[in-house]
């Protein structure tokens, strides 16, 4: 499945998202599982996703010491997940241990770490004690992440060419804050198109809302494919 587009089940529990996992096509999509749908559905929810032949990006962005991290990493692989995350400001023994643990069991599960939250700017992250601006501390976190074994970062996609040039091609870049021509904005304020995202250097694209509250997502999802096929004719 080479598709980058990622579908993020930003619902309340399993039998919310049902309906519209019902609408996709697991060749054309994968999905994002967050916390809330987790918490209340719990492995349930990924199993049923799976047995429907999705991918599944458990997107719980663990931070915690490295012991306790490698063991929920370790539990999200034996859960059979396309994809998890941690956090980079964890450091670098918890992101080691983390892939470690994937490496000792040969799970084949991605391992990514989040770089900054788009939700900080540099007055949030100074009160935190970074005196490193929101991009150059993504930057900076991304290289960590590189280093201590990790297969990619979730960046904004602002920031998606400068870690491919630090960081080289095959590590990933997972951007949110996406918004096709035909949706609204909605709470995201900074926002790229896919195309746009994918020209400046995402590997996969992370979309909710544009796709999971249109009245007809797979319309929605095929508008997405198309704006980017258009640009590789
Ligand atoms: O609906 P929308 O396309 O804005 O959803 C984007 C998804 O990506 C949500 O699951 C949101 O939590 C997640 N996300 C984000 N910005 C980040 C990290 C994750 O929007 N920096």
């Amino acid at each position: 499945m080479s598709s980058p587009l990622i579908i993020a089940l930003d619902h309340a529990s399993l039998d919310a998202a049902l309906p519209l996992v019902d609408q996709l096509d697991p060749r054309r999509c994968r999905l994002k599982v967050g916390k809330e749908l987790f918490v209340r559905s719990g492995p349930q929810a990924l199993k049923t996703l799976h047995q429907r032949g999705f991918d599944v990006f458990l997107d719980l962005k663990f931070h915690d010491i490295p012991n306790t991290v490698a063991a929920a990493v370790h539990a999200a692989a034996d859960h059979g997940v396309w994809m998890v995350n941690v956090h980079a400001s964890g450091g670098r023994q918890m992101m080691q241990a983390a892939r470690d643990v994937l490496v000792q069991n040969r799970l084949a599960t991605h391992l990514i770490a989040v770089t900054v939250l788009t939700s900080m700017d540099d007055t949030a992250l100074f009160e935190t004690g970074v005196t490193r601006t929101a991009g150059e501390q993504a930057l900076h976190l991304a290289e960590l992440a590189r280093e201590s074994g990790m297969d990619g970062v979730v960046c904004s996609a602002r920031e998606a060419g400068d870690v491919a040039k630090q960081c080289g091609n095959a590590f990933l870049r997972v951007t949110p804050g996406i918004r096709p021509a035909f949706a609204q904005r909605n709470d995201q304020s900074r926002v790229m198109t896919p195309l746009e995202a994918m020209q400046v250097g995402s590997t996969h694209l992370v979309i909710g809302r544009p796709v999971t509250r249109a009245s007809d997502p797979m319309a929605a999802l095929a508008a997405i494919e198309q704006e980017l096929s258009a640009a590789r004719e």
